[in-house]
Parts: C-alpha cells; sequence; structure tokens
C-alpha cells in the first residue's frame, strides 16, 4: 500500500465534515503563543480543504497534558493564531468529543474551521484507547492526518482513529507528505556524494541514525557530546566531558560498519574545553586526544570545523541532526553555527531534522536556505532509522 494523499480522498464537497489530526504543540506562555512555525505548517492542508468548502474540525495535543483538563495546556490561544493566519474565523471548542463538536459543526458555515480542545485532556488518546478513537471519529466521514510531529506514536488520533476510515476517507496532509518526500530523498534516493553530520547530546539516542547513515552516506562528521563515546572508544581520556561509558560497544559497531561500508567516520580532532557551561572560567582549545582530566569538551575546535566545511562544500546531498556543542551558550556555538552556514552555501539537497538543530538552524538564520527543515524531531529520526511509523500503518492499512 502506499500512502494515501489529499488527491486521493473520495466525496469531499460542500459540508463534508473532516477531522483534520494537526501537529499544533507550540510553546505556549499566559496565554500567548511564543512560536507560531507549527500553525503556519499547517496552512497548505487547512487551505486545500476549504477551497472544497468542507467543514473542518482541526485537533492536536499541546504540551504535557496527563489525562485531565489543565489550562496550561489548553488549545485555545491558538485559535486566534490560526484565524490570523487563515484570516478566516476558527471557534474553539472545548472539548473534542461529544455534544460540544456537535454543537459546533452545526453552527459551522460550509468551508468553517472549529479547533478542537487538547487531545489529551483524555486518558484515551496516549493510550490508544479504541472507544475513545470511536467518540472522536463520530462526527466526521473523512479524516486527514498532517501531523508529522506525532507520526512516530501510536496515539488514538493518529493510530485508532484512521483504521475506522475507508479508503477514499483518509489521507496523509501536504506537510507529511513533504516531510515524507524530503527525509525518503535523503534515506533512499540520495545524490553522492552523500555527507551525513551527526550530533547532539548522546549516542544512545541516535543508534538509528547513526547506523543508516553509516551505511548510506560517504562521509559521516561526528560531532555534539556523542563524539566523546567516540573518543573514548579509540581510547581516548575525555576529562568531564558528557560521555556514555555504556556505549562504547555501540560506537565500535557504528566504527565496524562504516569500514565495512567503507563510509569516512571522521570523529573531531580538536575540541573547545571548558571548566563550567554556565560560569565559564578556563576556556581553551586542545587536540580531541589531549583533553584535560578537569574540564569537559563543549563544541568542536577550529580543525575540526575546516574539516568539516571542506566535506560539505562538495556534497550533493546533506542530512543533519545534533548540534555540533553547547550552542544554547553563545561562546559554545561556533561549530554548530558552521555546520549550520556550510549547509546553507552547499549547492545539494539539504535536510536538517531534531529539536535542537532546527533551532540551530532558525538561530544561525539560514532556514530558508535549507531545502528541507523537517518539524519532526523524533518523528523524523525515526523514519531515518526504517522505524514503521505507527500513524503512517494505519493510514495505509485502514481497517
Ligand atoms: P536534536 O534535538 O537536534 O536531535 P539532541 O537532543 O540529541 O539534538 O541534543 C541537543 C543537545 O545536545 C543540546 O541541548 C546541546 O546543548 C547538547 N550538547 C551538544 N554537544 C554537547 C557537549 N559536548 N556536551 C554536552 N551537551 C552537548
Ligand atoms: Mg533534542
Amino acid at each position: 500500500m502506499t500512502l494515501p494523499r489529499l488527491e486521493d480522498l473520495t466525496d469531499l464537497g460542500p459540508g463534508t465534515r473532516v477531522l483534520v489530526r494537526l501537529d499544533l504543540n507550540v510553546p505556549v506562555k499566559d496565554g500567548r503563543v511564543l512560536d507560531a512555525t507549527r500553525v503556519e505548517a499547517a496552512l497548505p492542508t487547512l487551505e486545500w480543504l476549504r477551497e472544497r468548502e468542507v467543514v473542518i474540525a482541526a485537533c492536536s495535543h499541546l504540551g504535557k497534558a496527563k489525562g485531565a483538563p489543565d489550562p496550561r495546556f489548553s488549545l485555545e490561544p491558538v485559535a486566534g493564531v490560526l484565524a490570523d493566519l487563515l484570516g478566516a474565523p476558527v471557534r474553539f471548542v472545548e472539548d473534542c468529543v461529544d455534544g460540544p463538536v456537535a454543537e459546533a459543526l452545526a453552527l459551522a458555515p460550509n468551508g468553517g474551521v472549529v479547533l478542537l480542545e487538547n487531545l489529551r485532556f483524555h486518558p484515551g488518546e496516549k493510550g490508544n484507547d479504541p472507544a475513545f478513537a470511536s467518540e472522536l471519529a463520530a462526527p466526521f466521514s473523512h479524516y486527514v492526518n498532517d501531523a508529522f510531529g506525532t507520526a512516530h506514536r501510536a496515539h488514538a488520533s493518529v493510530e485508532a482513529v484512521p483504521r475506522l476510515f475507508e479508503p477514499g476517507r483518509r489521507a496523509a496532509g501536504r506537510l507529511m507528505a513533504s516531510e515524507l518526500e524530503a527525509l525518503g530523498r535523503v534515506v533512499h534516493d540520495p545524490e553522492q556524494p552523500f555527507v551525513a553530520v551527526v550530533g547532539g547530546a548522546k549516542v544512545s539516542t541516535k543508534t538509528g541514525p547513526l547506523r543508516t547513515m553509516v551505511e548510506r552516506a560517504r562521509t559521516v562528521l561526528v560531532g555534539g557530546g556523542m563524539a566523546n563515546t567516540f573518543l573514548l572508544a579509540q581510547g581516548h581520556e575525555v576529562g568531564r566531558s558528557l560521555v556514555e561509558p555504556d556505549m562504547v560497544e555501540t560506537a565500535r559497531e557504528v566504527m565496524a560498519l562504516a569500514r565495512e561500508h567503507g563510509t569516512a567516520l571522521v570523529i573531531p580532532e580538536d575540541l573547545v574545553v571548558t571548566d563550567s557551561i554556565d560560569a565559564p572560567g578556563r576556556v581553551e582549545i586542545v587536540p580531541a586526544d589531549a583533553v584535560p582530566a578537569d574540564l569537559m569538551a563543549v563544541d568542536i575546535g577550529p580543525a575540526t570545523i575546516a574539516r568539516f566545511r571542506e566535506a560539505l562544500g562538495g556534497a550533493r546531498t546533506v542530512f543533519w541532526n545534533g548540534p555540533m556543542g553547547v550552542f544554547e551558550v553563545e561562546r559554545f556555538a561556533a561549530g554548530t553555527v558552521a555546520v549550520a552556514e556550510a549547509m546553507a552555501a552547499c549547492p545539494g539537497f539539504t535536510v536538517v531534522g531534531g529539536g535542537e538543530s532546527v533551532m540551530a538552524v532558525h538561530r544561525a538564520g539560514v532556514a530558508d536556505r535549507i531545502d528541507h527543515v523537517s518539524t519532526g524531531g523524533g518523528a523524523s529520526l525515526a523514519l531515518v532509522s526504517g522505524e514503521t511509523l505507527p500513524a503512517l500503518a494505519a493510514l495505509e492499512e485502514g481497517r
């Protein structure tokens, strides 16, 4: 089965009721939306549906709601932002099931949008509960999932719900389609030379992407905290650096896999080290095999930056996940910013995925010069790792 798209929907017309699962999990503080990127990303699908004059009920989770209503995690502030971006009224509905939904749908004009309250105010959402899924799906004849960021979770609104809709009545939205296309191109059909950059805090959370990249790319550049574990695996001391001794074996396996595939696995040759992240007294550049016992590595050094820049300059495909250092601290952001800029300058097809890496690309001001900036952190890594994403399987398989 292939993934059904918006164009595959049948019997859509004025007044058709469509449940649209979005990822509107935006940061909210004191009732204000701090970053509307995810709301903007939902617009192409909503506009496509509005042109067909259907009645749209948008739904999402937000924050760490624990299966009960919690005003801190209400989606209400998002309704205003969505209305402004759409240039149309968006009625907020104080629950995602039952009477309030029926009432709002009865009042909605053709082409109208209502926004349902946080799905995670019900325990059945995370529990993938069939009874909750039936309640959520009941008022609708069609279902669209555009919540790429949640595609790796088997939650009711993305797993049990699509299985309640027949073929022609369920589809992936525009954002989902573009994410799959860009990430799929990197994993399945990368133009060579393909250069991957993998960083971030730990090896343990990135073993899937590391293996995939070592198998597919010609060069894999390793930075960030995870590089310390590779250095340890090569027999170097890493002082007080963040390191995972129980991942040394995994790092060795990744190095062996690289040899097997003829992939150049490039570990930092120099590092920026400090005595403290929050209140740095000493900050030095040292060879990667000479980290002082009382200091910790917090960024890649200038020689490593030059080496990474050179590799990225000649790439036809680039995938990047994970910052090169503690980029949240300006002084330790040089490696991460250099990778972001080298990617922006690279004429090849460039993709960034991950939570902090995407943040770094925005902070470096180069997001619009990168071909695809993935909106899904965990979902993009799961996809790249070759895992089956429950939401995609449900859309494809149906009942
Ligand atoms: P992503 O969200 O892009 O997948 P991760 O969550 O794996 O990335 O890692 C991001 C975090 O890693 C950042 O908050 C950064 O501060 C931290 N980090 C990067 N390098 C180091 C390092 N050398 N020591 C400690 N933390 C690091
Ligand atoms: Mg992260």
